[in-house]
């Protein structure tokens, strides 16, 4: 599956350069499944960070 949406702004990932947001994404969690566009639901830690979508599953940071 490949990714269709923006994990940070959620646009749609050939809308335009999402330098920026790939950039923020190396230090934050996603904020939308890049997949459904669905808000994750989001879990931070101190060290690390879950992202959860309800129809694709849960990305845990690297
Ligand atoms: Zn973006
Ligand atoms: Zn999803």
């Amino acid at each position: 599956m490949t990714d269709q949406y923006c994990g940070h702004c959620g646009e749609a990932l050939d809308a335009r350069g999402h330098e920026a947001c790939a950039e923020r994404l190396r230090m934050e969690p996603p904020r939308f499944c890049t997949h459904c566009r669905r808000r994750m639901q989001v879990q931070v830690s101190p060290t690390s960070w879950t992202a959860r979508c309800v129809e694709h599953g849960e990305i845990v940071s690297p």
